[in-house]
């Protein structure tokens, strides 16, 4: 049986991976989504082992010492890590498996497994991330303010992706990430109109 294909999905907090994630498993047949450990409170909405597996710093730090993670990564206070069994399960059974993980994670699970393909989500302008970041609602005015300085950082590390897909419509960008894994003409932005959403994010360091 021919393997599954490993999909690391990264993009700005807000950018709305994980709606577009939720509508991938809706709408596509053959892509399942890992489930990753967080040591974060869960958001209100949230349930215990469909968002994420909500654990303990020290339970984390168990799975950790026994080999259990394909990655972890420290994000805005908190730790987050890649169970690594289900993935390899999945995989194994020649379903694609989705890791919706952030950049520094993305890159250890690269240089472990350099078949995964890296897509990077982009907002359709600075100003909408920001939008979405406050209107939500989940995070508090210092969560905000980190996770766009975090934003800025991780603009750095969008030379690591192989796509960028930019989230201007959940259904047409669900749509592009299976025509990237299938390899049927996906609807990409130029590489200036990457440059001009990433220019516009360091901006915001500026206070712009
Ligand atoms: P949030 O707190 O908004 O759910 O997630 C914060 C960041 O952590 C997001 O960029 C998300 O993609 C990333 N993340 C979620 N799960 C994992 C994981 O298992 N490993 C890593 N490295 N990052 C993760």
């Amino acid at each position: 049986m021919e393997k599954g294909k490993l999909l690391i999905i990264s993009g700005f907090s807000g950018v709305g991976k994980g709606t577009v994630v939720e509508n991938m498993l809706e709408n596509f047949d053959n892509y399942k989504i890992s489930i990753s450990c967080t040591t974060r409170d869960p958001r209100p909405a949230e349930e215990d082992g469909v968002h994420y597996h909500f654990i303990s710093k020290d339970e984390f730090e168990k799975m950790i010492e026994n080999d259990e993670l394909l990655e972890h990564a420290k994000y805005v206070d908190n730790y987050y890590g890649t169970p690594k069994k289900f993935v390899e399960d999945c995989l194994k059974r020649g379903e694609n498996v989705i890791l919706e993980i952030e950049s520094e994670g993305a890159r250890k699970v690269k240089a472990k497994m350099p078949e995964a393909i890296m897509i990077f989500v982009l907002p359709p302008s600075a100003k909408h991330l920001k939008d979405r970041l406050i209107g939500r609602n989940t995070e508090d005015h210092d969560s905000i303010t980190k996770r766009l300085l975090k934003a800025v950082e991780e603009t750095d590390a969008m030379k690591h992706y192989e796509y960028f897909v930019v989230n201007d419509q959940i259904d047409d960008t669900a749509k592009n990430i299976d025509k990237i894994v299938t390899n049927t003409n996906p609807d990409l932005p130029s590489e200036d109109e990457v440059l001009n959403i990433k220019n516009e994010i360091i901006n915001f360091s500026k206070g712009e």
